[in-house]
């Protein structure tokens, strides 16, 4: 037994039961079906101590999940990635206690399979047998891998600039990937999705709330991590690269699940990051917004970052909450900034992110040039997603190598000056 109470949409307060199926409010008014959990119960069946007999990955966490059996549950492994402490990277930026979740390790090489596999895990619970996704391209590749797993139809729909690399990966999962031109500000590819799902049974499997309320619950297994990486400590600071704002809401929730267990006291500041490039949900943020009427961004998304190119964030309803919440607050960057990111990490630590995936530290490298952040302070940075999912990008960055004869002494003087980028 899943110990959810009921579902309840952010929009009109309607309530549903797991026995009705619920995916999307029957009203078409596009709320999230937000979940309660009966934490009592939770308290009950789960200790922390319960935890340590288990493995490692995001179904630890099962009386937090709205899966009623184990045995539909959909996995490739995902989650249970390291926290590493960064310490030549936080010299590089004078600070003393600065942590990398470490997503890129994830299944598909991105945060998004933890989304997916709860997504995935309901369908088969629910009975679909097709799906379809609305995606710049990580949360598809997610969900067509899953997909391929569960043996669930998916059809992909993605925008004409997506990366080839997040293109072939799509396409090899065996989903059925159509590309949309986006002309105007509003999202193309959502219309045909919410097309197909409302019209056609297919299981709308987007990584935002509106159209799917399970795989938020996902994003929540990164806040569990960390808690228990840090001993039920909690960071001073998280910082969060931020398209839709489900993953900062998945987050926030996770926090709010192990207070109200009484695993934790409290919560870290949460901090989202845009890029300048496309900023809707850090524009609502700054002009303090309601949280029910933020306003999209008025132009196609102009960004490295491809997974942060939501120009309505979905769920900054309750992301602009959870800011509040935790006393956080939202930063937009320049894509150049990205892009050093991207190279810092590389460099630094070994880690190689794609520029979405770097975008949290390029907010942390904002907040410590604008002093927002203590040098003793504990900061964890999420990296997202692997730089493996944008070669194009890394083709533009990447200095070309100078080329010798077989000559060591050739190869000597070049070494003298070799500066690295
Ligand atoms: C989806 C994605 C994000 C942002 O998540 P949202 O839930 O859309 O805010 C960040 N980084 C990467 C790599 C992503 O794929
Ligand atoms: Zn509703």
């Amino acid at each position: 037994m899943p110990y959810v109470k009921y579902l309840k949409c952010s929009k009109c307060g309607s309530k549903y039961h797991l026995s009705e199926r619920p995916v999307m409010c029957s009203r078409k008014d596009l709320g999230r079906l937000d979940i309660l959990y009966d934490y009592e119960s939770i308290s009950m069946a789960l200790s922390k101590e319960d935890l340590f007999k288990r493995k490692f990955y995001v179904w630890r966490y099962f009386e937090f999940m709205p899966v009623s059996s184990e045995g539909s549950i959909v996995s490739l492994n995902e989650g249970g990635t390291p926290l590493i402490k960064a310490k030549r990277l936080a010299e590089a930026l004078g600070l003393r206690n600065l942590y990398l979740k470490d997503e890129t390790r994830n299944p598909t090489g991105s945060f998004k399979d933890r989304c997916m596999s709860v997504s995935v895990s309901m369908a088969i619970e629910l009975g679909f047998e097709k799906a379809v996704i609305a995606s710049s391209g990580n949360a598809a590749a997610s969900l067509a891998a899953y997909g391929a797993r569960a043996g669930l139809e998916v059809v992909a729909f993605v925008p004409h600039f997506t990366p080839l690399g997040k293109l072939a990966q799509l396409s090899l999962y065996g989903a059925r990937v159509i590309r949309v031109k986006w002309v105007s500000s509003e999202d193309p590819t959502v219309l045909m999705m919410r097309t197909l799902a409302e019209e056609y049974g297919y299981y709308p499997s987007p990584s935002f709330g509106p159209f799917n309320p399970y795989q938020l619950e996902g994003s929540k297994t990164i806040a569990f991590e960390v808690a228990e990486q840090m001993n039920w400590g909690i960071p001073s600071q998280i910082f969060i690269p931020t398209g839709s704002a489900s993953l900062l809401t998945g987050i926030y929730r996770g926090f709010r699940d192990l207070n109200r267990v009484g695993w934790i006291n409290g919560y870290p500041m949460l901090v989202a990051v845009q890029s300048t490039g496309n900023a809707p949900f850090i524009r609502a943020w700054i002009e303090k917004q309601d949280p029910m009427n933020i306003r999209p961004w008025e132009k196609p998304p102009a960004t490295i970052a491809t997974g942060l190119e939501d120009t309505f964030p979905w769920d900054g309803d309750a992301g602009l909450r959870a800011l509040y919440e935790t006393n956080g607050y939202g930063l937009a960057v320049p894509d150049e900034l990205i892009a050093n990111a991207v190279k810092l990490l590389a460099s630094y630590e070994g880690i190689l992110a794609e520029p979405s995936g770097a975008a949290g530290l390029a907010g942390l490298m904002k907040a410590v040039e604008e002093r927002i952040v203590d040098r003793d302070e504990s900061i964890v940075v999420l990296v997202t997603g692997h730089g493996l999912k944008d070669p194009e990008f890394l083709l533009k960055i990447f200095p070309e190598p100078p080329l010798i004869n077989p000559n060591i002494e050739e190869a000597l003087a070049i070494l003298k000056n070799y500066r690295c980028s």
